[in-house]
């Protein structure tokens, strides 16, 4: 078992698989970045099972494959088997823009895929367009209707932005729930990549949103789930994950992994060691103690929750949110 500097048990490991992303959504990645990762510098599947491997062995049983665009990365199928056939009952989950979606879901299922997360921020083709910077709303659709086609678990991911979505927080709500797919508000976290001027949401507005047509009552926060969960008065449970409450860390089981091989103890710290060299060098043991030494420090709580924070420097496109 994983055990944290804090007495926290870690047995979640999110694995960004590429930095790469065809979208330019303004709260993570309005450019194009100066340069990106070579190629090179990627880890391979095999090399990033390799330690997958290890974090299963030491008690892992959550992962998820997210991004950048994580469909961006050729074959994912590939390596969701290689998870999946090491440990079948694996809680093996996706978080993708879905624009690649429909035609690979399929496959992804068949791999071992079991839940999908899925950003849709709106419903309105010229929204999408403007959070996005391109025009993406039929394929995100598209790749929905697919994925509940194969069988996947759904769930819906919405970022609400001031001047810009706020105004679709039940159509987003009701489009999930009329396709029994949960939803998770999460509150927009600043970060120096994200565009100048952007304000989310914070989780109260959230919920007034909610309540100017649903009465709601709290139901708490489920597990390790980074999400407190609500319900309405026609029986819907909808979450809302908000950094910004100081609550947010205490049952925190995460790391991640970048897909240069830096394992990352949390999301608003620079803090960060590679496991680069000890894969390379199929040295599973320094892997380990790598992974222990990352959660020996792995902080108490992210800084969004401090009086003043600052903006993380951490991109998003390259933690995997
Ligand atoms: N490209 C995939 C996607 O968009 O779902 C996976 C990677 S993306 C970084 C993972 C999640 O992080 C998405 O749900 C996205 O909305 C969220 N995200 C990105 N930047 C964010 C920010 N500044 N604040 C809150 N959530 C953010
Ligand atoms: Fe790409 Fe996802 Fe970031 Fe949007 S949130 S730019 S889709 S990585």
């Amino acid at each position: 078992m994983l055990i944290d500097g804090h007495g926290r048990k870690v047995n979640y490991l999110r694995i960004s698989v590429t930095e790469r992303c065809n979208f330019r959504c303004q709260y993570c990645m309005p450019e194009k970045p100066f340069s990106w990762v070579p190629r090179e510098n990627l880890l391979s599947f095999e090399e990033l099972f390799s330690f997958v491997r290890v974090a299963i062995d030491e008690g892992v049983d959550k992962i998820r494959i997210t991004g950048g665009e994580p469909l961006l990365r050729e074959d994912l199928d590939r390596f969701i088997q290689m998870i999946h056939d090491h440990k079948p009952d694996i809680d093996l989950a996706l978080t993708t823009n879905g624009y690649l979606l429909a035609n690979v879901a399929e496959r992804l299922k068949d791999a071992g895929l079991k839940r999908i997360n899925i950003s849709i921020d709106t419903l309105k083709p010229d929204v999408a367009a403007k959070i996005a910077q391109k025009d993406v709303l039929s394929k995100v659709l598209e790749g929905v209707e697919k994925a509940l086609e194969v069988g996947l678990k759904v769930k819906v991911n919405m970022v609400p932005l001031k001047g810009i979505n706020e105004d679709e927080i039940i159509d987003v709500m009701e489009y999930a729930k009329a396709r029994g797919m949960t939803i998770r508000y999460i509150e927009y976290m600043e970060n120096v990549h994200a565009k100048n001027g952007l304000q989310g949401l914070n989780g109260k507005e959230i919920l007034a949103k909610v309540k100017e047509k649903y009465t709601i009552q709290k139901v708490g926060r489920e597990g390790s789930s980074p999400a407190f969960h609500y319900l309405t008065d026609d029986g819907y449970k909808f979450g809302l994950i908000d950094p910004h409450k100081h609550d947010f860390c205490e049952s925190c089981n995460r790391i991640r992994l970048t897909a240069e091989g830096f394992l990352i103890p949390c999301l608003y710290f620079d803090e960060a060691m590679s496991i680069r060299d000890a894969v390379k060098a199929g040295n599973i043991e320094a892997a380990s103690e790598i992974l222990r030494e990352v959660l020996r420090n792995k902080p108490e709580k992210n800084r969004w929750s401090e009086e003043n924070a600052e903006e993380s420097t951490r991109a998003f496109y390259e933690t995997g949110g």
